[in-house]
């Protein structure tokens, strides 16, 4: 059975805190773990064992961390959308000779009653929009935005997990919170700037609220595609992965 010691998390998820939370739950001071973060959130939220945050610099950037900081283990617990860090990931592993898990979120099912619209990408998204309504509700990150910009008959309402960087690249209502965001919450949003339209990239694992209540609503939700995820193993829940862990490595 091969040794684990030392396990890299790349995270900026909740199901990466929620891994690191359920790793030192099970394994104790026996594995050391390390998350670490692109560096895009403000004050991220603490988690056990040691934080690196900002970009490595690449695969190879990576791979040299992996073999330097004698990593056994590598989990991609970033987001589906996320797909650079994974495709590094998957390189920087490979090059390093160092185990890869991919932790990659469930996919969204839809239910009776929901009008969801896939879309392959954000500018399929934008063209699409203006036969389904005249105010949208983004929440597709502020990278991107730039596809709607030239919608000038629509309004928009976008929410950010943090003011943006630059000016948003469209006129638009910003809301600024951080998930999770209770049913009531979201039916008031909806309300509140009359959306017509939701505009969400299809992200997964626990069934957004905002979904159900543009289901309620009897709102259209353009659902962008995700990315093919990186081949190589992959569990679907945190659960799943710390069961993939104690199996290879040994329960300790
Ligand atoms: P991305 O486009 O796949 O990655 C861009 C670059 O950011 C990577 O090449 C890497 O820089 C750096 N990076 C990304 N994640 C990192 C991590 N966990 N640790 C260290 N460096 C990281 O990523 P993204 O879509 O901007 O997402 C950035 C972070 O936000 C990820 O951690 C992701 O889990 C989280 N997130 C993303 C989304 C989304 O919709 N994309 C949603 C929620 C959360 P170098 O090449 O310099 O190493």
């Amino acid at each position: 059975m091969p040794a684990l010691e030392r396990l890299l998390i790349l995270g900026g998820t909740g199901e990466a805190a929620a891994l690191a939370r359920a790793l030192a739950e099970r394994f104790g001071d026996a594995l050391a773990v390390t998350t670490s973060l692109a560096g895009r959130t403000p004050d991220p939220a603490p988690v056990p064992g040691a934080l690196r945050v900002g970009g490595f610099g690449g695969p190879e950037a990576m791979a040299d961390y992996l073999r330097s900081a004698r990593i056994d283990l590598l989990v991609d617990a970033t987001h589906p959308f996320a797909a650079q860090i994974s495709r590094h990931a998957r390189l920087a592993a490979q090059a390093a000779g160092t185990a890869r898990l991919l932790l990659s979120r469930p996919r969204w099912q839809p239910k009776p009653g929901d009008r969801w619209i896939e879309a392959p990408d954000l500018d399929a998204a934008a063209a699409a929009l203006p036969r389904l309504g005249r105010c949208a509700f983004v929440t597709t990150g502020a990278r991107g935005l730039v596809a709607f910009a030239a919608l000038s008959e629509m309004r928009f309402v976008v929410r950010l997990i943090a003011p943006p960087r630059a000016p948003p690249p469209l006129a638009a209502d910003l809301v600024i919170a951080r998930p999770p965001f209770a049913l009531d919450e979201e039916r008031l949003l909806l309300q509140r700037h009359a959306v017509e339209v939701v505009v969400s990239k299809a992200s997964g694992g626990a069934r957004a609220a905002k979904l159900d209540a543009a289901r309620e609503a009897g709102l259209p939700v353009i659902m962008i595609e995700r990315p093919a995820p990186e081949p190589g193993p992959a569990v679907a829940s945190v659960e799943d992965a710390v069961a993939w862990i104690a199996a290879r490595y040994g329960a300790r």
